[in-house]
């Protein structure tokens, strides 16, 4: 039960390292292995479960390997709030300050649209964002596109679709390439939650912690 079962890169062993983390949280432990096969994962998980480590670490490691010479967003995190968004960016730079070039851009309301759409301009690895937000980017600009998206993140399902982003998170995952690893992570299964996960997840294994 340690963080070097889980087939982690040095980089990422050294952060969870730097950050005080000894061992894997339970969430952790069952997501790690399973989103490192790039299989599409659904789990229930709360706040303070570790879940952003959880899909933030395998995600991560699928990054060493892209093609540097070809920078595009890589990866997409819908959170329901700018709140959360902000707490998950931050957690995402801490776990990769020991890897080279990754660059995570926070797309939210509240924050200059200007220089927004150049970090989205400029290709960012890893795009942390609001629906609302990251629509009105996809739409306004000719140059910020899904198209070479691999990971799509849906973060407290269910409080995204309480706040009313059906319509949004529908459009955001159409913008999505078909193949395409999908997790979504909600602290309740609600009927919305499981109609959501039937359209934008293929064939999930479902965790629990
Ligand atoms: P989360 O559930 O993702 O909001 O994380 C809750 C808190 O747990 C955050 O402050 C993390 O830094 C911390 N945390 C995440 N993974 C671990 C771990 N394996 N060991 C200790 N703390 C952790």
């Amino acid at each position: 039960n340690s963080f070097l079962e889980l087939h982690l890169s040095r980089p990422l062993l050294r952060a969870c390292e730097a950050l005080g983390y000894s061992k894997p949280t339970p969430i952790q432990a069952a997501c790690i292995p399973l989103a490192l096969t790039g299989r599409d994962i659904c789990g229930s998980a709360i706040t303070g479960s570790g879940k952003t480590a959880a899909f933030s670490l395998p995600t991560l490691e699928r990054l060493v390997y892209r093609p540097k010479s070809r920078p595009a967003i890589r990866v997409l995190i819908l959170t329901p709030t700018r709140e959360l968004a902000v707490q998950v960016h931050s957690m995402i730079e801490k776990l990769a300050q020991f890897m080279t070039d990754i660059r995570c851009c926070l797309v939210v309301g509240g924050l200059s649209i200007k220089v927004q759409e150049a970090a989205l301009r400029s290709l960012p690895d890893i795009v942390v964002a609001t629906p609302g937000r990251m629509i009105d980017h996809l739409r306004n600009s000719m140059s910020v596109h899904l198209d070479e998206l691999a990971v799509l993140i849906l973060d407290e399902a269910d409080r995204l679709l309480e706040l009313g982003f059906s319509a949004e998170i529908n459009e955001l995952v159409r913008l999505c390439p078909k193949r395409r690893q999908t997790m979504l992570f909600s602290a309740t299964m609600t009927e919305e939650v499981n109609e959501l996960i039937k359209l934008s997840l293929n064939k999930p294994l479902r965790l629990s912690a």
